[in-house]
């Protein structure tokens, strides 16, 4: 499974519909400062279910949306759309019958976050799990925040253990197990 696109639109500096296409060999994204770059990243672990404003960036999750501009009004939703290539057929299980997955993320003013994966209805949950068990998500160990560097070297053990996990792909299992320990 490889990501291939990334779709903002109303999305914090991104106001109108904008494609990032990830191709192989895509290694950065370079730009003047306050030009968006950490906003992309933030889209990317956004649409893969963070679900801490803190991690936006911000105070509360719908800070995410176009705020407005001198000369653009603020919108009232911020969508964000990450394709997937699933030609390898290595998504998980229940997800794994076409080539393509598109993950959609939408957040309207005063309604909250909606998910949908090709078109279905589905929950923040099933979002989360899709890419624990990829070994990926809004925590993965390889998206790197500016200044994560410092924090990781500070880290105490038990929240280094937490990455590693991540990146081993045994955080989906720690979910489940977890769940079905409180039923
Ligand atoms: P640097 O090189 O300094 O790290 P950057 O390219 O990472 O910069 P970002 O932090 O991604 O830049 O973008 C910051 C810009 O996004 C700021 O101009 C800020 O005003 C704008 N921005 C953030 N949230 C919103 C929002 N909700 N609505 C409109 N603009 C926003
Ligand atoms: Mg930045």
């Amino acid at each position: 499974m490889q990501f291939s696109k990334l779709r903002l639109t109303g999305f914090k500096s991104f106001v109108d519909p904008t494609d990032l296409l990830i191709r192989d060999g895509l290694t950065g994204v370079v730009g003047p400062n306050g030009c968006g770059k950490s906003n992309l990243l933030e889209a990317l672990r956004w649409v893969m279910g963070e679900n801490r404003a803190s991690a936006m960036r911000g105070g509360g999750m719908e800070d995410v949306i176009f705020a407005g501009a001198s000369t653009r009004p603020a919108r009232n939703f911020a969508e964000v759309s990450l394709v997937l290539d699933n030609s390898d057929r290595l998504a998980p299980a229940g997800f794994n019958d076409s080539d393509s997955l598109e993950i959609v993320r939408r957040i309207t003013r005063d309604a909250g976050s909606a998910y949908k994966v090709n078109t279905k209805d589905v929950r923040a949950r099933d979002v989360q799990m899709l890419f624990a068990d990829a070994s990926t998500g809004a925590h993965s160990p390889a998206l790197v925040r500016q200044g994560q560097i410092s924090e990781l070297i500070n880290a105490k053990p038990k929240a280094r253990r937490r990455i590693l996990e991540e990146a081993a792909g045994i955080s989906g299992l720690y979910q489940r197990r977890h769940e079905a320990e409180l039923k």
